[in-house]
């Protein structure tokens, strides 16, 4: 896949707030306090990455979730700073990224307001 690269959100708050219900919510750095306490001293790269994520689910339509980690690791790893030189991640490697560890519903998240997006379009 051609490299993703970095572009201005459109409807940001819709893509975060489907991402807090279906994603935040199960997540178990969500804390009963309602404050999301990521090991992730950057913030968690879910909502570091967005515009990202949102790009790579407009070039993919896969069944599978290989094809959407590849693309996560070529166009988001790489800039996130918290990989380190032979393509590790001590987060990744604890479990500890939130992006990792739910990606499958990171692109429902999106999907979702993709759908619904398209639909309101249609109604135009
Ligand atoms: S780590 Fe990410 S997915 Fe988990 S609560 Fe925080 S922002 Fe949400
Ligand atoms: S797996 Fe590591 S390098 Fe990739 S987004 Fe998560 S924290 Fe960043």
């Amino acid at each position: 896949m051609e490299e993703v690269g970095h572009h201005n959100l459109e409807d940001r708050d819709l893509y975060e707030g489907a991402v807090r219900r279906r994603v935040c919510s199960k997540c178990i750095d969500f804390g009963e306090d309602g404050i999301c306490h990521t090991q992730d001293i950057k913030g968690c790269a879910i909502f570091r990455f967005l515009p990202e994520l949102v790009a790579i689910a407009e070039h993919l339509h896969e069944p599978t979730m290989e094809l959407y980690i590849q693309a996560v690791r070529e166009n988001i790893c790489v800039k996130c700073r918290n990989q380190t030189p032979g393509d590790t991640c001590e987060l990744r490697g604890k479990l500890d990224c939130g992006l990792d560890r739910y990606l499958e519903l990171v692109f429902e998240a999106i999907d979702e307001v993709n759908t619904s997006r398209k639909r309101n379009q249609k109604r135009e």
